[in-house]
């Protein structure tokens, strides 16, 4: 058998494009009297994997739409490289834009063959060039052996790495992918989401990824930038957001929390779990210590709150138990190793570890 090179390298790995800067600028867009972005600015470095996080209707698809060239911004700009591509006079169409796309539902052409569908994105190229790179593109996916097979005979997955393959083949320097792998069940939506990555970062492809799982976020973005309310709220690494939320919001973006609601005094809040400093940057009174379920844990010397375990829920290695504490109106909420996790209706000391207790603005 031959071998297919064309760029791709000989073992069928990505060849490496030029990365792309990609720069939004105050972009705004209303839709009759909503606004879906109001000001969204957000720097994205060549080569970086930016994930875009947030609930549904908060604006993520709407930036990528903008940033891929399908929609359009009431005001602001988009640059790549510095070079305006969106702007109050300028409006570069998507094919010029050197942009690859995969959206959710990536609808491949059903009387068209799995080969005819990844050529689709090289119509640029006369038709031999254009069938050895889509050839290539199907190697890095491993899908050669379907070239000539109809969309209908492949799986979710494998049609998934179709649209893939056909996202990738003209080398874009910047991806775009909405909620790519959404559609398929988990086990394939974790090994799609490592190949792609792998396959983004043999590119050198800038992407901008849009999710609305933190986890996902987490595992694909080199930073995440969480959006609300056509706003973007945070931009960070995983690993920042996680541990220096900004607001309960974001906090609560990723992962579930117990919530104590207080009022400052004297720049303090009082606890169960003792006194707390109100970071200067909140000016409210109404502030929330937020404590995660990893956060609390048992003390066996008779130290901590004392409080008496209401529920225990089996989780695999974990177990999360719920436990009553004197002073709280909602038992707290406490994931334990499985096998150092009391019973249902034991009397334990729970002890936070403070450092981990995030004090933020209560959100209404
Ligand atoms: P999801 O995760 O559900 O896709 P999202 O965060 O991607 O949501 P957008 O699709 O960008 O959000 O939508 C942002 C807001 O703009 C929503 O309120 C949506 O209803 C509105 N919107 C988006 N596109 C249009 C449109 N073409 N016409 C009218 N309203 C729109």
């Amino acid at each position: 058998m031959s071998r297919v090179t064309n760029g791709w390298g000989q073992r069928g790995s990505a060849a490496a494009t030029i990365a792309a800067r990609l720069t939004f600028e105050n972009l705004t867009r209303k839709f009759d009297d909503k606004y879906a972005l109001r000001g969204v600015s957000l720097d994205i470095e060549p080569a970086e994997t930016m994930c875009l996080l947030g609930p549904s209707g908060c604006g993520k698809t709407t930036l990528l739409r903008i940033a891929a060239g399908i929609e359009w911004p009431d005001a602001g700009r988009v640059l790549f490289n510095h070079q305006e591509v969106v702007g109050p006079n300028v409006f570069v169409p998507p094919e010029k834009r050197g942009i690859g796309l995969m959206f959710q539902d990536f609808a491949l052409f059903p009387h068209l063959s799995i080969v005819k569908n990844v050529m689709f994105g090289l119509r640029m190229l006369e038709p031999a060039q254009a069938h050895r790179v889509a050839m290539a593109a199907l190697v890095r996916v491993g899908l050669e052996a379907y070239a000539e097979d109809y969309p209908h005979v492949l799986s979710g997955g494998q049609q998934q790495r179709v649209a893939l393959a056909r996202a990738i083949a003209p080398r874009p320097s910047v991806m775009f992918m909405d909620e790519p792998f959404s559609g398929l069940d988990p086990r394939l939506r974790d090994h799609m989401r490592e190949e792609t990555m792998a396959i983004l970062k043999e590119m050198r492809a800038t992407s901008v990824i849009v999710t609305h799982q933190a986890e996902e976020a987490m595992r694909m973005g080199d930073r995440i930038a969480v959006m609300r309310g056509g706003r973007v709220l945070q931009v960070g690494t995983s690993e920042d957001i996680y541990n220096h939320p900004n607001s309960l919001f974001v906090a609560r973006v990723f992962s579930e929390m117990n919530e104590m609601d207080c009022r400052a005094v004297g720049g303090y809040v009082d606890t169960v779990f003792g006194k707390f400093e109100v970071p200067k940057t909140i000016t409210s009174d109404d502030v929330t210590v937020g404590v995660r379920f990893r956060a609390l844990s048992l003390n066996e010397q008779g130290m901590g709150v004392p409080g008496r375990v209401i529920d225990r829920k089996f989780l695999g290695d974990a177990a999360l138990i719920e436990i009553v504490v004197n002073g709280l109106d909602t038992p707290l909420k406490v994931r334990l190793r499985e096998n150092l996790a009391p019973l249902t209706g034991e009397e334990i000391f729970v002890e936070l570890d403070k450092d981990k207790a995030l004090i933020l603005e209560s959100d209404d």
